[in-house]
């Protein structure tokens, strides 16, 4: 009963946390669509300024709406493909060089063959997500690293960067949903802090971890353990 209550208190607190999250941007959209309402003659200049606000906001609800979706709808899904973790690694990583290069991010791979049961889809996705952060929290010129190895009977696969780094309080907390380290920062940036807890969701769901440990002399590492396939 105790978990049930845990879990329902959960869900709650998300649902309240995801209306709050979209509650802001309908508020700076309806300001801004009554003030040029108010305004007699508003000219070409006005009109452009409040659609442009309009369509950053509409941007910053499509995002989270999308990330809602991946939160629900990424379980009980079938994590039974045979499939290469480096190679998945891989791809994500090149889908997103284009945006690291714009920053004159520097990145470096080293990639093994580790052979793992999963969900290619949903482990690319997971990948992704700590590759974006990688990049989003990195400073220009910064440096990211990818690494794909086995040890132990169990494939790790790391993402490392040399960014702006977590607070110790805020490593408790990054992977609840919702949580973010500097919100008008991150915000800026499109998220609204539900990246990482649906990494953490994908990893548990094959059976695997997720950790974070600060990076030397500063960034980040996020670390995923997923076991091998037993041979
Ligand atoms: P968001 O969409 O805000 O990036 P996430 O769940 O992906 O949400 O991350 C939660 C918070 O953890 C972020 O707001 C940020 O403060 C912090 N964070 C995540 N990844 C990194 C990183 N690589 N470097 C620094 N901070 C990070």
């Amino acid at each position: 009963l105790g978990r049930i209550e845990s879990a329902f208190i959960r869900e709650k607190r998300f649902t309240a946390d995801a209306a709050h999250e979209l509650k802001t941007p309908l508020a700076i959209i309806r300001t801004n669509l009554d003030v040029i309402k108010m305004m007699e003659s508003p000219d070409a200049a006005d009109y452009r300024e409040t659609v442009t606000v309009v369509q950053k906001q509409i941007e910053r609800m499509s995002q989270l709406v999308d990330n809602l979706f991946s939160v629900y709808s990424m379980n009980g899904y079938q994590i039974d493909e045979t499939v290469y973790a480096d190679k998945i690694a891989e791809e994500a990583l090149s889908e997103q060089t284009e945006k690291a290069e714009r920053r004159h991010i520097k990145i470096e791979r080293s990639l093994t063959p580790c052979r793992i049961k999963a969900n290619p889809v949903m482990l690319k996705h997971a990948v992704s997500n700590l590759i974006d952060n990688a990049i989003k929290y990195n400073e220009e010129g910064g440096c990211i690293a990818l690494s794909v190895r086995e040890d132990n009977r169990t494939c790790i696969i790391t993402v490392q960067d040399t960014g702006i780094g977590i607070s110790q309080a805020g490593a408790e907390h990054i992977f609840d949903p919702f949580y973010r380290e500097d919100k008008s920062r991150s915000r800026q940036m499109g998220g609204a802090g539900l990246g990482l807890s649906i990494v953490k969701n994908i990893v548990e769901q094959h059976g695997g971890t997720v950790e974070y440990q600060p990076n030397a002399p500063k960034g980040s590492i996020f670390i995923l353990k997923i076991p091998l396939i037993e041979t």
